[in-house]
């Protein structure tokens, strides 16, 4: 089954109006890849500014949204207004929301059932810590937080977010594969042969050809380069 390769943008609580709308009109004029799916992640404040300048090729994402349709929840956004902007996608279980803002995976499922139940598309993240790749217990950790499923799934280990070190092609592939067999073993044959895991952890316009040429890697979720030209070639790695 053919996956159509994915790339997302994790702007992250970067840019303002200016530097965005600069962004913005570099992606527009760009020559892209037809066969690449792509999808921005802006800050909430800017998403409805984002999607009325960026061109309707390209989708955008929220970062985050809460697990009900409204309510006294100060400081939240739900799903039914993220739609209401026009954006069809969200961000969820990211590692800044799992071990900044302690968010558990119990919690990012709730979140994430609810946004599939309200018809927008999830990048639900997960991803070992150092100490537990180290401790061998990547599998168990990727694993446990896969339990929320049916979405495009992004394998970002801890210690490659934007700490320039990126996992080796090898690293990446190996538990791609992983999960797709996850997947097949415990949830089915066609959920793993058509959910795209996509990679994300510094990726640049240096990495994106080898990593993206993995038989397991779907695309990317591309935090710092997402903010630089460089996300062009990197939106183009398999052209
Ligand atoms: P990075 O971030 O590309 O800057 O490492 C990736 C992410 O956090 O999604």
């Amino acid at each position: 089954m053919s996956r159509k390769f994915f790339v997302g943008g994790n702007w992250k609580m970067n840019g303002d109006k200016k530097s965005l709308g600069e962004l913005i009109q570099t992606m527009n004029g760009a020559s892209v890849d037809p066969n690449v799916e792509v999808v921005c992640g802006a800050p909430s404040i800017y998403l409805d500014f984002v999607r009325s300048k960026l061109d309707a090729k390209f989708g955008v994402a929220a970062q985050n949204c809460y697990k009900v349709p409204k309510g006294a929840f100060t400081g939240e956004i739900s799903p039914a207004m993220i739609k209401d902007c026009g954006i069809n996608w969200v961000i969820l279980g990211h590692s800044e929301r799992r071990h900044v803002f302690g968010e558990s995976d119990e919690l990012i499922g709730q979140k994430t059932a609810h946004a599939l139940e309200s018809g927008l598309g999830v990048i639900a993240c997960i991803g070992e810590k150092l100490d537990e790749r180290e401790g061998g217990i990547t599998e168990k950790v990727v694993f446990a937080q896969t339990k929320v499923i049916a979405v495009v799934l992004a394998y970002e280990p801890v210690w490659a977010i934007g700490t320039g070190k990126t996992a080796s092609p090898q690293q990446a592939q190996e538990v791609h594969e992983k999960l797709r067999g996850w997947l097949k073993a415990n949830v089915s044959e066609a959920v793993a042969n058509s959910v795209r895991i996509i990679y994300g952890g510094s990726v640049t316009g240096g990495t994106c050809k080898e990593l993206g040429s993995q038989k397991d890697v779907d695309g990317f979720l591309v935090g710092g380069a997402s903010l630089k030209p460089e996300f062009i070639d990197i939106i183009n790695a398999k052209a």
